[in-house]
């Protein structure tokens, strides 16, 4: 049983990274916004969401907890998970706990001008969700989707002012889970020191440092 939290500034590859682990491991992938999809058809939770979702407002957290908590308990998560972009704030780290035991904490250390370059290199597919980046995911064919042929865009959370603004908010809410999950002994550090690092070269790295603290 291996329960892993992706941590670490946006664009720093945890999406990348932990979709790439999870056929590895044989456990799911669960990102807040896959969570908060899914769990609009809830019978319990569902309208309650919508009604936050559909008027534009964030989803508070102990409804996001809710629904993790349910997520956690179906089969596919029985033998462990990977949590993508959960927790972004010591109050959510401190209520996950109240749900489940995190064995291991990936903090992803990427320099911040290889996350800016890396985040305004980003492309994705606007029909078929699938993202490439112009530095080290090209496309086979110049900014063309190689699953649906669709032309690529460039969301407006990967634009310059954007980036900069997540950047704040990552370093005032987020950064501080580093020493968080640091007390708690179960954080290990990846450090990225170049922009073209292909993505399965890190992934290896973090297979090793699950091997190696006995985790799988
Ligand atoms: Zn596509």
């Amino acid at each position: 049983m291996v329960k892993v939290i992706m941590l670490g500034p946006p664009g720093a590859g945890k999406g990348t990274y932990a979709t790439r682990m999870a056929p590895k491991l044989g456990i799911p992938t669960i990102s807040t916004g896959d969570l908060l999809r899914a769990a609009r058809d809830d019978p319990e939770i569902g309208g309650i969401i919508r009604k936050y979702q559909d008027s534009g407002e964030l989803v508070p957290d102990e409804i996001v907890i809710n629904a993790l908590k349910k997520r956690l308990e179906k089969d596919d998560a029985k033998n462990g998970f990977i949590l993508d972009g959960f927790p972004r704030t010591i109050e959510q780290a401190k209520a996950l706990e109240g749900i489940t035991n995190i064995n291991v904490v990936i903090n992803l250390d990427v320099p911040e001008e290889i996350i800016i370059k890396r985040l305004s290199s980003r492309r994705i597919c606007p029909k078929c969700g699938t993202i490439y980046n112009l530095l080290y995911l090209k496309p086979k064919v110049d900014e063309i989707c190689d699953k649906c042929g669709t032309k690529l865009i460039q969301r407006d959370d990967d634009k310059p002012e954007a980036i900069k603004e997540r950047l704040k908010i990552y370093h005032e809410k987020t950064e501080p889970l580093i020493d968080f999950y640091k007390e708690k002994g179960i954080l290990m550090t990846v450090t990225t020191d170049r922009i073209d690092v292909p993505p399965e070269e890190q992934v290896d790295k973090i297979m090793s440092i699950l091997k190696e603290k006995k985790l799988i």
